[in-house]
């Protein structure tokens, strides 16, 4: 049986969640907030999933989070949920190139590839009203032909800037075609 890692999310003593997990059972085979998110299911599936984690079948975890992801994610779309974000400016232009970087993937599917390249175009959009050269630089890194290796101009450390994304309660991500 494997111990020390959580068997639903993976977190571990060293990789614990980013917003703080304990372990949950004497055990160490599950998180505190893997519990707490499973509490939060329909009884019947709560049931079906704490035994699937009980007996370390990773197969039966996998099909039955699958299940509950997609019943979640359609009553959210039912409900028309939407989640709404707040990004610095850099941190903006950070995740368009990680989005451009994940868009190079060979075995994207043709639906992952396009919401992927309809957010790149809202980030270029949003970035020619102030930055044209961001946009400009957004829309060469849609062409491998501009591909160049890595260079920081300073020697300064590079200070990642993730503490300033910020998600807006109640949450909303606005796809184009999403509303309105
Ligand atoms: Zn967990
Ligand atoms: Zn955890």
């Amino acid at each position: 049986m494997t111990t020390d890692t959580c068997r639903l999310c993976g977190c571990t003593e060293d990789h614990p969640c980013p917003t703080g997990c304990a372990w949950a059972d004497e055990t160490r085979t599950v998180c505190t907030l893997c519990v707490e998110r499973v509490r939060a299911m329909p009884p019947e599936l709560h049931v079906l999933i704490a035994t699937a984690v009980t007996a370390g079948d990773q197969d039966e975890i996998q099909k039955l989070l699958l299940q509950a992801l997609a019943a979640d994610l359609l009553e959210l779309q039912a409900e028309a949920k939407a989640m709404e974000m707040g990004l610095a400016p850099i941190t903006a232009f950070q995740v368009c190139g990680l989005l451009q970087l994940a868009l190079r993937h060979p075995g994207l599917s043709p639906e992952l590839r396009l919401v992927g390249d309809r957010l790149v175009a809202l980030f270029e959009q949003w970035f020619d009203a102030g930055a044209p050269a961001a946009a400009i630089a957004i829309r060469r890194g849609a062409d491998p032909a501009h591909d160049r290796p890595l260079t920081v101009p300073t020697t300064e450390p590079f200070e990642p800037a993730v503490d300033e994304i910020e998600v807006k309660p109640p949450s909303l991500i606005v796809l184009p075609g999403g509303r309105g």
